[in-house]
């Protein structure tokens, strides 16, 4: 079976990775590309400023890029990849809703709106549900599902391997990487030799997101996770992959021998994309890396470790590749959900 796929936001940061995990892919043939009316009329090569340490790929280079319009984008399109600034993707996405087509997006709006599934598919692929009270209320012919952060992405898959002991308080250091804040968003002056301990908006996004993510879905309505979550977001000099620190209580005790073991055996998905398994924990207390870990299971995969005993619970470290796991890679693995479970 094919697919024929969409990117709206294709020349960007993460519209890039979008056609790099394109390239190849078993079931997604890429049949669209959007981006701003600068870029529209324009063939890729020449409207993408390409950046990925990948060629473009030659048939890629070679399509016209659209402007972000239901009209512009071909009627046979069956699933839409938004990776648009979310003041942009909050102005035109429900146009898309509306004409039929499937979006599964990046960007933070609507990501915490009761009536949308933010997934990841190995952790809360129940929550696609939601669609339906969705499509209800919305009046929608299409579907949105929305993945989180690139922050959350990386703490909720260990936080979900821990919940069998009870979460109760989370609190999370992050140490991240620019690419994040896409090519503009830091400058060389701000980062090198630096470091910047508040990223605006992120600290609240792991905090509501988190226990969106492993909230409990009834079929009417998503109630939150009962757990605590405090995060503190800061901006380090490395290029991919987000480290992050976290102390996290549970209602029962678990030593970090079963934490670990809770973390190793947690099961991934039976998707193209998903990693074979989907956290790595190292008995090294120096790993994960960023340099070192970000492209296990072709970025796809969450790596921890570090993991120790603290007066009130556990500590550990988790990793992720922030463009790949934590944005092009978490909404094409969405896709490949809303394709197994035919919503597409
Ligand atoms: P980016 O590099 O700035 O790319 C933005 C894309 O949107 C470009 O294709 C741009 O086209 C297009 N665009 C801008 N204004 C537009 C408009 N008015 N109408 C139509 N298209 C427009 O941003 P990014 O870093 O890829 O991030 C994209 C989204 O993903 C954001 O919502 C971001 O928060 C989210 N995200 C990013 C990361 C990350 O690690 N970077 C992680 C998770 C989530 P032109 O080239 O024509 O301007």
């Amino acid at each position: 079976m094919t697919v024929r796929v969409g990117i709206l936001g294709a020349t960007g940061a993460v519209g890039q990775r979008f056609i790099q995990l394109l390239d190849d892919h078993p079931t997604f043939e890429l049949a669209a590309l959007t981006a701003s009316e600068e870029s529209a009329g324009k063939s890729y090569r020449e409207a993408a400023k390409w950046r990925v340490n990948t060629p473009i790929p030659d048939d890629v280079a070679e399509m016209t890029v659209a402007a972000t319009t239901p009209d512009d984008v071909p009627d046979d399109v069956d699933l839409l990849f938004s990776s648009l600034p979310s003041g942009v993707a909050a102005d035109v996405e429900p146009g898309f809703l509306d004409a039929g087509y499937v979006v599964s997006s990046n960007s933070s709006n609507d990501r915490m709106a009761p009536d949308v599934p933010l997934t990841i598919p190995e952790i809360n692929p129940g929550h696609l549900d939601l669609i339906e009270i969705q499509r209800e209320e919305r009046g929608w012919d299409g579907a949105l599902v929305k993945n989180p952060n690139c922050s959350t992405i990386t703490m909720v898959p260990t936080l979900a391997a821990l919940d069998e002991f009870g979460l109760e308080s989370v609190q999370v250091s992050t140490l991240q990487a620019v690419s994040g804040a896409g090519y503009s968003g830091v400058t060389s002056m701000e980062i090198i030799d630096n470091a910047i301990p508040h990223i605006g908006g992120e600290e609240e996004k792991m905090e509501t997101e988190s226990r969106k993510l492993l909230g409990t879905f009834d079929g009417a309505e998503l109630e939150l996770h009962g757990m605590d979550v405090a995060a503190s977001c800061n901006r380090i000099p490395t290029l991919d992959g987000h480290l992050e620190n976290v102390f996290a209580e549970t209602a029962d005790d678990v030593s970090p021998e079963a934490a670990a073991d809770a973390m190793r055996t947690y099961e991934s998905a039976d998707l193209p994309s998903s990693p074979a398994q989907l956290i790595h924990v190292f008995e090294d207390l120096e790993r994960p890396q960023p340099r070192l870990d970000r492209e296990r299971g072709e970025g796809m995969q969450i790596s921890a470790g570090g993991l120790q005993e603290t007066p009130s619970g556990l500590k550990y470290n988790c990793l992720a590749h922030n463009t790949i796991r934590g944005a092009a890679g978490a909404s094409l693995l969405n896709g490949e959900l809303l394709v197994e479970e035919g919503w597409v």
